[in-house]
């Protein structure tokens, strides 16, 4: 099976899935969008009203935003595979509960593991709390961490929401200074390992 043969049979198994705690009263699964191939993965919070409707994640305001964000860097949104941390819209968009994410936390390991990114960018502080989840997001956003998942190492980059951008100039600035730096993240984050030469 290749990753978007794994991914179809995953999103089915999640359809199928009637535990998921968020599911009630949404209009679509929203799983994930992209190239399965990418070596950049990211990570929003959850869909909102545009995205249950459409079953994509960021369509809506933020989804604007985080499409510019990417050519500003040239990186085509249909290059990335994005998808979030909880799969179904939260009632009236409030924050998911941790009992959430952890329901939903199984899937986007699953998701994470089939696309074997080099670097995952978390977008908020939901998605960040998965991999740094003693951080603060004005501490550390921008900034590269290795860390290891699947037993694979693996740069997580933290960054604003999109959506915090939107409501204040100072998030807006520094998230548009923290997409600069990925670039330069990525060609480290895919560089050949160097193979030890053995002497003679
Ligand atoms: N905000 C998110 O975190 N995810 C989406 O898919 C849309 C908005």
């Amino acid at each position: 099976m290749n990753k978007t043969e794994e991914l179809q049979k995953l999103k089915e198994k999640m359809e199928m899935d009637e535990g998921l705690p968020l599911k009630k009263g949404t209009t679509n699964l929203v799983f994930g969008v992209g190239n399965p191939d990418t070596k950049i993965l990211f990570i929003g919070e959850g869909p909102g009203y545009w995205e249950d409707q459409k079953a994509e994640p960021f369509v809506g305001n933020a989804g604007k935003l985080l499409d510019s964000l990417l050519q500003l860097i040239k990186l085509p949104r249909e290059e990335v595979y994005i998808t979030n941390v909880v799969h179904h819209r939260p009632p009236e968009n409030r924050d998911p509960f941790p009992t959430e994410i952890s329901a939903y936390g199984e899937y986007l390991d699953e998701i994470i593991k089939i696309i074997d990114p080099k670097v995952i960018v978390t977008l908020g502080r939901f998605s960040m709390g998965k991999f740094l989840p003693t951080s603060r997001i004005s501490a550390v956003h921008g900034k590269t961490f290795v860390v290891q998942f699947n037993s694979k190492q693996l740069t997580v980059v933290p960054m604003y929401h999109p959506a915090a951008a939107l409501r204040a100039g100072e998030v807006m600035r520094q998230i548009r200074e923290d997409f600069l730096k990925l670039p330069e993240v990525l060609k480290e984050a895919t560089k050949p390992e160097i193979k030890q030469m053995e002497l003679v």
